[in-house]
């Protein structure tokens, strides 16, 4: 077993480490504040690679492996979680979809300006009456002549008025079940096909999170991505992956959380010394570094599994399960540290606590983790 970082992997991890620092770091809070869309951050990210990391050159991308996707989305979520979310769902979800599923056309038309950047991608799975219950979604696909008529709306999606390019699931048979349900690649612009309303958020408020409308929406058949009727299959593999970039966001928030409460401790003055002194906060500080440790190295695991090929649904699930509840608690101790200054929009801790409560909920539930998991222990469909 080797724990350490190839020369790439580092390479990786410190170039998107100065970048954060320069570039998000000072003004991750104004877009926090106005609740708008960091256009400045993207368009410097693309250059950097960080809009098609895990795809191979010859389709735009940096042709980097998922570890170091994983240290990439830690150094981001580090002092931005809605910029990270960014990254993690233009990459994992949408991208990725047409990577995994899309014909050698597809792939062209859409992952190359995807993955160089130009374009920003969404992935719709969720609805306004199926979240966890993702299967029971209603947005249907009706085959009329010579293309696709696809009706209904999409809830809570990333990217959902900013991008060019979308994904979407849609029944296609209604009969089949989950086996009943395919991917469509609309654009924008596409008529019947437009974002509705834009989220208002606790956390991650610069990231876009919007419903999306179809009404008539005419899909021309070359953009049924993958097999008709395997779209639902194709979105658990997909989820899998994602959700290693949702568990490494969780642990670069946790760090971040934890870098400050450590800064602060130092500074801060009470009882004639430094609050660092104090033995209770001490052992926040120590729990806190020992579950990042963990969620950090289960997050790892997954990725090198991933990139080994390897079936990695549990180890997947496991990392995001327990990243983010740790990430969780580390933003939530980090405000006990910085007592009512935590409080304030004044410090990073106050954005970070309310940002990484959306890894517990976003690509599935800490609860419908833990099924996944029971699930894979116990040999349940
Ligand atoms: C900021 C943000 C960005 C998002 N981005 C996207 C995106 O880009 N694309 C996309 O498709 N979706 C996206 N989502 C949707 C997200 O994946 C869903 O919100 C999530 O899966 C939960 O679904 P829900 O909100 O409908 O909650 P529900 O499914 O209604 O769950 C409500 C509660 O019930 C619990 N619950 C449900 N079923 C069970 C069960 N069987 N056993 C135990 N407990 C259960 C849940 O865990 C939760 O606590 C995003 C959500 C947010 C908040």
């Amino acid at each position: 077993m080797n724990f350490e970082l190839t020369d790439a992997q580092r390479a990786v991890q410190e170039t998107v480490r100065e970048f954060a620092e320069r570039e998000i770091r000072p003004i991750a809070h104004l877009y926090d504040e106005k609740s708008e869309f960091p256009w400045e951050i993207v368009n410097k990210m693309a250059p950097l690679g960080l809009l098609g990391m895990i795809f191979p050159e010859e389709y735009g991308g940096a042709g980097m492996d998922y570890v170091s996707y994983a240290l990439a989305l830690e150094e981001i979520a580090r002092h931005d979680g809605g910029v990270a979310l960014t990254v993690a769902s233009h990459n994992s979800l949408c991208s990725n979809h047409i990577y995994l599923a899309g014909s050698e056309e597809q792939k062209r038309k859409y992952l190359v300006p995807l993955a160089r950047g130009e374009k920003l991608g969404a992935w719709g799975l969720t609805e306004p009456g199926s979240g966890s219950d993702a299967a029971s979604l209603q947005t249907a696909a009706a085959w009329k002549g010579d293309r696709w008529i696809l009706n209904g709306t999409k809830n809570f999606i990333t990217q959902g008025t900013v991008a060019s390019v979308y994904v979407i699931m849609a029944i296609t048979d209604r009969n089949r079940g989950k086996q009943g349900i395919s991917a469509f690649i609309l654009e924008k612009g596409t008529p019947g096909f437009r974002p509705g309303r834009k989220e208002v958020k606790l956390g991650v408020r610069c990231s876009d999170t919007a419903q999306l409308l179809m009404e008539d929406a005419e899909i021309p058949p070359e953009n049924l991505l993958g097999e008709v009727h395997h779209g639902f299959l194709d979105t658990l593999k997909i989820l899998d992956g994602g959700r290693i970039g949702i568990a490494a966001m969780a642990v670069g928030l946790g760090r971040g959380a934890l870098e400050e409460s450590v800064k602060y401790s130092k500074e801060r003055q009470q009882f004639g010394q430094p609050i660092s002194r104090f033995q209770a906060i001490q052992w926040k500080l120590a729990d806190m570094a020992t579950e990042i440790e963990a969620a950090r190295l289960l997050t790892l695991r997954a990725a090198a599994m991933k990139d080994r090929s390897l079936p990695m649904t549990k180890e997947s699930a496991m990392a995001k399960l327990f990243a983010s509840e740790v990430g969780m608690r580390a933003c939530t101790q980090a405000i006990q540290i910085h007592g009512g200054y935590g409080y304030l929009r004044d410090f990073p801790v106050e954005r970070y606590f309310r940002d990484v409560k959306l890894t517990e909920i976003g690509e599935g539930t800490s609860e419908i983790q833990r099924i996944i998991i029971a699930r894979q222990l116990l040999g349940h469909e």
